[in-house]
């Protein structure tokens, strides 16, 4: 028999709201300040089956939902909780909000690692059966958020004005990763969801871009097309997509081996790249949005037809709901002083650039043009988050202990960043919208599975540079074009040698040189190569040009963007040349602005992690999106990915004390 008692302080400070998943009772989150309560609680035999509570309340108004501090001891992971007495002196309070407030204290207990003061006792006591089979215990289902197009000061620039439920879960109570940096250029989205899962860079899960040439078919292909495969759901017929040219396993790959393939793994989100490559070979599905036809989608590389489940969400139209929806500022006027004006010149999108927008498509009935101006509203994230939770309910996730793996990426905000930039009302808008929408999904796993048994990663696949004309003081940046780079190296190449069609294709800031043209001019690769990069950096906004033979051979600078393209070069993919941008300048000349570069504006990006087995802090050591997967595989006892390189991010663990 084991007796402790112990007593907690808690601190609120910011918003918070009462413990419910009853309206009635729901305080909101309006109430701010500071309180400190103080819990005495005294339990009885800890070890036994029939665990028993007794909890002493001598104040009782609010549930945290931020735990700053509390007075507790060492090691014992209380899982067995069966029954709860309580007396409390707060005798107006309802029995009902008085069973919350316990059972609310008893879940902080559970989710901070908290343990009873257990004396001098050891380890040894808690071998006993329950224990024993609460230390083997492993989360439910994994939870990988991936925001499309998210820098990391996003966070902090609106950190004041999130609720409760969403990012701030992760700040106040997880492990943030503040110094998250991706490895590898370009740093495009369909590289940054093979990173996610894969836990290594372009060079080794073979996803070099977007899109790149294929030497072999002799055409731009992207990273997930598939001509082999049907797409499900969309246009009869249309071709599909497909994880066959990610190179090795995922973390959901792994799981479903360890678990003799009960563990689940599904990924969705509106893009194609963006829901298959994080959930990797051999999941139970991924799902986008066909803007075609308003339906979320699939392919027959995953099966001969949709789930049941999924064709009768597509039934339903979801998107049509928010036809004619106007997109207004979720927060007074004033809470957008820290963004630029509303309506800058260089703002570009089909809703135009001044709140409100009405999404229409500038349709008089929902149709593919509405479709594609829904996937760029905040509407289109709350859509996925409900699918997700109807992925939950239909797939089973979280129902046992094969641990399951959902992947949700939120692509809205990437297509608003590029509209309107970094430092739009636009984009904070939409970041403050989609911290609701990731609270309403936690808010959900918590009520169908418990959060305690949840371990939710969230990241983005890449960042942004600032919008050219916001950067002119600095003297340099701008929009660029490759086609007089690459006009340039022709003229040059003809010069030297004879007037030939020497450059296959340039994508990505490679240059495909046409091999057959260089063996019958009798042109040597290197020369060409040489004499393409000294064509290349007399052009203006030009930091470095790589050549294949230098990253082949291992013969590149040191220096940061030498580093940055060799992780993200694959000797079959990429071209012969690559250029790198100085920072702020991109290419693109039509677009506000974009990402793809080495520089922090597009690799800092937010590592979090929060629920089970995860401690609260804030780290600054130098890491990647790379340490998300094999973090993970170390938290849930799995392999990591095949071609992991990634380290284990072991400051996230609870600490065992
Ligand atoms: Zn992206």
């Amino acid at each position: 028999m084991v007796f402790w008692t112990c007593k907690i302080r808690v601190i609120l400070t910011g918003n918070y709201a009462f413990w419910s998943d009853q309206s009635e009772e729901k305080k909101s989150d309006e109430e701010t300040g500071e309180k400190s309560m103080e819990f005495r609680l005294q339990a009885e035999d800890c070890l036994a089956e029939q665990f028993r509570l007794k909890a002493e309340l001598q104040t009782c108004f609010v549930i945290p939902l931020l735990i700053l501090e509390f007075s507790t001891a060492n090691n014992y992971f209380w899982q067995r909780i069966k029954s709860i007495n309580y007396q409390s002196k707060e005798q107006s309070m309802s029995a009902r909000l008085q069973r919350r407030l316990v059972q609310s204290m008893c879940l902080i207990l559970v989710i901070t690692g908290f343990t009873p003061a257990m004396g001098q006792q050891g380890q040894g006591q808690v071998k006993s059966p329950a224990t024993a089979k609460a230390a083997a215990v492993k989360p439910r289902l994994v939870v990988g958020i991936v925001i499309d197009q998210f820098r990391f000061d996003y966070l902090e620039r609106f950190e004041d004005q999130f609720g409760p439920g969403g990012f701030k879960r992760f700040l106040n109570s997880g492990s943030v990763f503040a110094n998250a940096n991706y490895l590898h250029t370009p740093t495009y989205t369909a590289c940054g969801h093979a990173t996610f899962m894969s836990g290594t860079t372009p060079s080794m899960n073979g996803i070099i871009g977007n899109e790149w040439f294929d030497r072999e078919s002799g055409k731009r292909i992207t990273s997930v097309s598939d001509s082999t495969v049907k797409l499900l759901g969309g246009r009869e017929g249309a071709t599909g997509m497909s994880p066959g040219r990610l190179i090795g396993s995922t973390l959901g790959d792994e799981i479903k081996r360890a678990s003799m393939g009960r563990s689940k793994v599904v990924g969705v989100s509106l893009k194609d790249r963006a829901a298959i490559l994080p959930v990797g070979k051999r999941p139970d599905g991924a799902y986008w949005f066909d803007a075609n036809t308003g339906n979320l989608v699939s392919s027959t590389y995953y099966f001969k037809d949709l789930p049941d489940w999924v064709k009768s969400f597509n039934r339903e139209m979801r998107p049509d709901r928010f036809f004619g929806k106007k997109w207004e500022k979720l927060l007074p006027e004033a809470a957008y002083n820290r963004s630029t004006a509303d309506d800058m010149a260089f703002e570009k999108s089909s809703v135009g650039n001044k709140f409100p927008y009405t999404i229409n498509g500038g349709e008089e009935k929902p149709g593919s043009r509405f479709y594609n101006q829904f996937e760029l509203s905040p509407f289109a994230n709350d859509y996925l988050v409900d699918f997700a939770k109807t992925a939950i309910v239909n797939e089973k996730l979280g129902t046992d202990d094969d641990t399951d793996l959902l992947t949700i990426s939120f692509s809205s905000n990437d297509l608003i960043g590029h509209y309107y930039g970094p430092y739009s009302q636009e984009v904070q808008d939409v970041t403050l919208r989609t911290d609701r929408a990731i609270a309403e999904l936690l808010s959900y796993l918590d009520k169908k599975i418990g959060l305690d048994k949840v371990v939710v990663v969230l990241t983005a696949d890449h960042g942004v540079a600032p919008v050219p004309e916001q950067v002119r003081e600095l003297g340099y940046g701008g929009r660029l074009e490759i086609k007089p780079v690459t006009d340039a190296i022709e003229s040059a190449l003809d010069k030297r040698f004879e007037d030939d069609k020497w450059i296959l294709s340039a994508v990505n800031g490679n240059i495909y040189f046409d091999e057959s043209v260089i063996e019958r001019r009798k042109a040597s690769m290197h020369e060409v190569e040489q004499i393409a990069c000294q064509v290349i950096m007399k052009q203006p906004g030009m930091a470095e040009c790589l050549t294949r033979t230098q990253l082949m051979g291992n013969n590149i600078p040191d220096n940061m963007i030498a580093r940055s393209v060799a992780n993200g070069f694959h000797s079959s993919r990429n071209g012969n040349i690559i250029l790198v941008p100085l920072p702020y300048y991109f290419f693109g000349e039509g677009v506000t602005t974009t990402h793809g570069s080495p520089y922090s504006y597009d690799t800092h990006v937010p590592v979090l992690f929060y629920g089970w087995g995860i401690g609260a802090g804030t780290f600054y050591d130098a890491c990647s999106p790379a340490d998300i997967a094999p973090t993970l595989s170390a938290l849930l006892k799995v392999e990591p990915p095949s071609n992991s390189t990634g380290r284990v991010l072991s400051e996230a663990f609870r600490k065992k004390k």
